[in-house]
């Protein structure tokens, strides 16, 4: 099975490149971002997870996995998946080590897109118009947004890379041109999975 962690700052394009990923090797797509905001809005889950992402923070971690666990166990004939957004801390990057060995597999690479801060916002930005995201939206979210990335997200990388698993993929350019060096990175990858 193919486990690939697609992992970035917010706006590095994640959710745009996953969907190419989906559709050239044919696996799922899982966005814990995505999977919040498709919440029933009543939901006492929704308005917990709603009372960090407004604000740009993270939702809490044993709230988060659970959430994963319970995504990736509607798909189990996969043959692969796309982890986009998670993990974003440490913790969540044990917890899916653990969930994914209890299955008999586990996370085959992480590829990681690389964007320079000032295009990030300038993306956030553009994105809001579209997105209608608040998060998107407010510079000051923006900024927390980023700064939480740096501080609780960056060092899952650091995570995957002492197991071997990490790729850096350039994260500027066309949007195909991003895709095709993703592709590269992971045939040459798959080789050795
Ligand atoms: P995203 O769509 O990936 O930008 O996520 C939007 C918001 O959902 C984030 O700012 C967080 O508040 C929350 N979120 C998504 N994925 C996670 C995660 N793995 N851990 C904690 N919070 C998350």
């Amino acid at each position: 099975m193919l486990n690939i962690v697609l992992f970035g700052p917010p706006g590095a394009g994640k959710g745009t490149q996953s969907e190419r990923l989906k559709e050239k090797y044919g696996l799922v797509h899982i966005s814990t971002g995505d999977v919040f905001r498709a919440l029933d809005p009543q939901s006492d889950l929704a308005k917990l997870a709603k009372s960090y992402s407004e604000k740009g923070n993270l939702v809490p971690d044993d709230v988060t996995i659970q959430i994963l666990e319970a995504e990736v166990s509607k798909f189990p004939d996969a043959k692969g998946v796309i982890y986009d957004g998670f993990p974003r801390t440490t913790a969540q990057a044990e917890a899916l080590d653990k969930f994914l060995a209890a299955k008999g597999t586990s996370v085959s690479v992480m590829l990681s897109l690389v964007v320079p801060e000032e295009e990030l916002k300038a993306r956030l930005v553009a994105r809001a118009e579209v997105s209608g995201r608040k998060d998107d939206a407010d510079p000051s979210i923006i900024e927390n947004r980023i700064n939480t990335y740096k501080k609780s997200t960056a060092p899952v990388a650091e995570f995957y890379r002492s197991q071997g698993k990490l790729s850096e993929i350039n994260g500027v350019g066309s949007i195909d041109d991003i895709s095709e060096r993703l592709y590269t990175a992971l045939d040459s990858r798959k080789t050795k999975i």
